[in-house]
């Protein structure tokens, strides 16, 4: 498919952006240009265009405001030693957002075009690219319903379009061990729900329970089965492992988000050796580990957050504390280096953009 580009007439002064790449504020400050895709159910995928970044005029009765028809992804650009720019796993990406829109019943996108998108936004904004230590450039491809009506059912227009803004470090204090808050009282995702999917409805409905994690000086939530309340599920955004008695564990796939960096570390792990279970983990099994000292380490990990410890969990009735550990920190270094290609990348992850 032909990308026709319009480049900005006003362009961010040069001074704004290298201070938006020196200190990075993911989701706030973002890249001058957007990329957007059209789909019809008549004419498929079409009217593929590189433009300055602008607001989008969308009718009130657009299906997406009423009924929720929108899935997204989170992925980084990360620059390279040698000065070129690497995406990490597009392809998963890709794969990821065409299962989530079959989902939703909305359109698939050829997994070429969504990673294309992503390079022609790439291109035409590559300056946005940070190169400070531990900074990226995220970014956003979402899809969503434009079609103006109002009935229950999957809309017959769409809009896809990728969006980026420099990131540094995730959480406030660096790579300091989180604290995560385990919701008793609020579930993310019921078998046959939309657990797995990457859609923001998921997200709206979790935000009561990341409040309350807030509110009791907690980083993340952490989320158990809706069925029982007793198994970990995953985090507010981002998967969870546990290292108990060397092993490392982790919930496995169906009602959460398969994470490309869950998937990633899974595999450096088995190459480095290490015994793996994908397997239910209850909230009573990590209490008691802890308490016994089997679990010796406890990791969060994400697109945003990469890797990072979990050294405190507080609940109802207390919390107990973990030890940060070197397992942790070895995988990170690996994944990291991976991705910024300081570490050679066997597993052929590493994408190019030319
Ligand atoms: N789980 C949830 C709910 C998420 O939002 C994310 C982040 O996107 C993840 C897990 C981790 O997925 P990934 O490693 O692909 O970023």
């Amino acid at each position: 498919m032909q990308f026709s580009t319009t480049s900005t007439t006003r362009p961010t002064p040069s001074e704004q952006r290298e201070e938006a790449l020196r200190v990075p504020r993911i989701g706030k400050v973002f890249t001058d240009h957007m990329v957007t895709i059209e789909w019809t159910r008549e004419d498929g995928w079409h009217d593929a265009s590189v433009r300055p970044r602008e607001p989008f005029s969308i009718d009130p009765a657009s299906a997406v405001l009423h009924y929720a028809q929108e899935i997204f992804e989170g992925m980084k650009a990360y620059a390279q030693p040698d000065g070129t720019v690497a995406l990490f796993r597009p392809e998963e990406n890709a794969r990821r957002f065409n299962a989530s829109a079959t989902r939703m019943t909305m359109p698939s996108i050829p997994e070429a075009l969504f990673i294309e998108a992503v390079e022609q936004l790439l291109r035409v904004d590559s300056a946005w690219v940070p190169s400070g230590q531990g900074a990226s450039l995220y970014l956003r491809p979402f899809m969503f319903a434009t079609e103006s009506f109002l009935g229950v059912r999957p809309a017959n227009c769409f809009t896809f379009c990728v969006i980026a803004s420099p990131a540094g470090a995730y959480f406030k204090g660096g790579a300091k061990p989180i604290a995560v808050w385990v919701s008793e009282h609020y579930t993310r995702a019921a078998r046959g729900g939309t657990g797995a999917a990457k859609c923001g409805g998921n997200y709206a409905a979790g935000l009561i329970a990341q409040a309350e994690a807030l509110r009791h000086d907690c980083d993340q939530v952490a989320f158990l089965d809706a069925a029982e309340g007793r198994w970990i599920e995953e985090l507010g955004g981002m998967n969870v492992f546990f290292v108990v008695d060397g092993v490392l564990v982790t919930p496995s796939l169906g009602t959460i988000l398969p994470g490309i960096t869950r998937d990633s570390i899974i595999r450096i792990a088995q190459r480095r050796g290490l015994d793996v279970e994908e397997r239910p983990y209850s909230f009573d099994e990590w209490r008691a580990d802890a308490a016994s000292g089997r679990l010796t380490e406890a990791f969060a990990c994400g697109t945003a957050a990469v890797i990072a410890s979990i050294g405190k969990v507080r609940f109802g009735d207390g919390e107990f504390h973990i030890p940060v550990g070197p397992l942790t920190d070895a995988l990170r270094d690996e994944l990291v280096g991976i991705q910024r290609g300081v570490v050679a990348d066997e597993f052929n992850w590493t994408w190019r953009v030319r």
